[in-house]
């Protein structure tokens, strides 16, 4: 075989030279058959009972509360008991202490905890090892760090804690979004009721276990678990001051319908079809491993994902070849293997979603590519999709699909990648890949997204800001800007 021969050659690597097995193990976690709801520091008995399971086997992992608006309400009558009683009084600094406490905790169980996540989400364990487990412990320590700088991070504008925070929380990173909802509230000195999505409960449940290791005053934290229902009836509390939602736009949408004129708090942080924009003088290999990490990291199941490719005409083809032979290396299967690169779909029903919206972008005529890829029988599986001659009216191009599917799109100047990239209802994030410091100043003025990455993606850090524009939704979560949501300030009306 020549050299050039050998370039081109896209014969499968052969078996010999596949990797072997790496699992890990499952001793570490040890589950309960059946969980209640957290609620005042103990365990309440659930009226109603789900069975939550692992989506890359279909195993069922425990019964978990459905809770009932009633329980609900015992919950946020905790919260309002503990603002009121103890924790709103207690001094600043007392309060990081927990947060700390918390936060080392975390990291002490955070092998345990990463099964836990991958069990029951079917995120791939190098991902929760690496990234949700180091990300939400960084979560507790930076806010534990501003718990007693209220004051002055908000020079002159007396913050003071807003109440019982509400927060409902996605499947996609459970644990995580639970740190960027808890570990701000706490340090600005709130009380909180939090719910978990019905399809990953455990995480958040053993957290709970997290909670009295640090001997966090009762009712501070309380978790109802449960699906939609519940998290309506934590909306709907009249006793809640501030609701905290991640989640799809539709849903986002129905709960400031529901809050309007209410004088509760709200920020939300919904849906996105970022655009990954790759000029010509990129480094295109690094490129590449930016457009796998942006679309294909935990299953495209990221609401920033780079799921619409830009790429400068005059590079496509090289682009997309070196893409779709990157795709070929992926490594799909079993989330608990250490060597998986992309694990199962979280659910039966965002299975469903992800392959109704591949269907309509064949039917209106883009170009699907797939690697060949042999994926476990049991579970809910979809193999990392490319879609090349995807025009900007499909749905593909639109919707978001929030899977492992990317669209890919070209563009000749700046201004057109400009106008292309803002060309959606959303506006959480974007990518820029270009050797020229200059243009990326230019584009990330003119992108209308919460975060714009430069040279990488899907970077996260507690420091940093992350929100939306348009139907992304609005306030922003992380950095001193995700403590604002949580605290009220003197020239500002109190809800009751
Ligand atoms: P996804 O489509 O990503 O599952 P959802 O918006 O349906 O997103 O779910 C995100 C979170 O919102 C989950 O915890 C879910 O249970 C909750 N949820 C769903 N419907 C409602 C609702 N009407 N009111 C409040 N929370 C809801």
């Amino acid at each position: 075989m020549t050299d050039l021969e050998r370039k081109h050659d896209r014969t499968p690597v052969p078996k010999e030279w596949a990797y072997a097995p790496a699992p890990e193990s499952r001793d570490v976690v040890s589950l309960d058959e059946r969980y209640g709801h957290y609620v005042g520091g103990k365990w309440l008995e659930p009226s109603e009972t789900y069975t939550t399971i692992s989506p890359a086997t279909e195993e069922p992992l425990a019964e978990v509360g459905q809770a009932t608006p009633e329980e609900v309400e015992a919950a946020v009558a905790a919260a309002r008991d503990a603002f009121e009683n103890g924790w709103s009084g207690i001094s600043a600094a007392e309060r990081a202490k927990y947060l700390f406490r918390i936060a080392r905790i975390l990291q002490e169980r955070s092998r345990e905890f990463a099964v836990l996540e991958s069990l029951n989400g079917g995120k791939p364990i190098k991902e929760s090892r690496d990234v949700d487990l180091p990300l939400a412990a960084a979560h507790f320590f930076y806010y534990a760090g501003w718990a007693d700088k209220l004051e002055y991070a908000f020079p002159n504008r007396r913050p003071r804690p807003v109440g019982v925070a509400g927060q409902i929380i996605p499947w996609n990173f459970p644990l995580l979004m639970l740190s960027w909802k808890i570990a701000p509230a706490l340090a600005a000195g709130n009380t909180v009721v939090l719910k978990p999505a019905e399809t990953t409960p455990l995480s958040a449940l053993l957290f709970a276990d997290v909670l009295r290791q640090a001997e966090l005053p009762p009712g501070v934290v309380n978790i109802v678990t449960g699906d939609g229902r519940t998290g309506a009836a934590l909306v709907k509390s009249e006793d809640v001051d501030k609701i905290a939602f991640t989640g799809s736009t539709d849903v986002g949408k129905a709960i400031q319908r529901e809050l309007a004129g209410t004088g509760k708090k709200l920020t939300l942080e919904l849906g996105g079809k970022a655009a990954n924009i790759i000029f010509d003088d990129a480094a295109l290999d690094q490129a590449v491993e930016g457009i796998v990490n942006g679309i294909y990291f935990n299953q495209g199941h990221v609401c920033c994902a780079g799921s619409r490719l830009l790429v400068q005409e005059s590079i496509y083809e090289p682009v997309v070849e070196k893409l779709k032979r990157r795709l070929t290396t992926l490594r799909v299967g079993d989330p608990l293997d250490k060597n998986t690169d992309v694990g199962a779909i979280n659910s039966e029903q965002q299975l469903e979603k992800i392959r109704e919206l591949v269907e309509s972008g064949e039917q209106e005529g883009a170009e699907i590519y797939q690697p060949p890829c042999r994926l476990p029988e049991k579970g809910y599986w979809f193999v990392p999709t490319v879609f090349t001659n995807v025009a900007q009216s499909y749905r593909i191009a639109q919707e978001e699909i929030f899977g492992p599917v990317l669209s890919v799109l070209t563009f000749r100047t700046p201004e057109e990648a400009v106008e292309k990239a803002n060309n959606t209802p959303y506006g959480l994030s974007a990518g820029v890949w270009t050797e020229k410091g200059s243009r990326i100043l230019w584009m990330a003025e003119r992108l209308r997204a919460g975060v714009v990455w430069a040279n990488t993606f899907n970077r996260f850090d507690p420091s940093s800001p992350f929100g939306g524009y348009k139907e992304s939704g609005f306030g922003r979560e992380g950095g001193r800007h995700g403590l604002e949501p949580y605290l009220r300030f003197d020239n500002e009306p109190s809800h009751d």
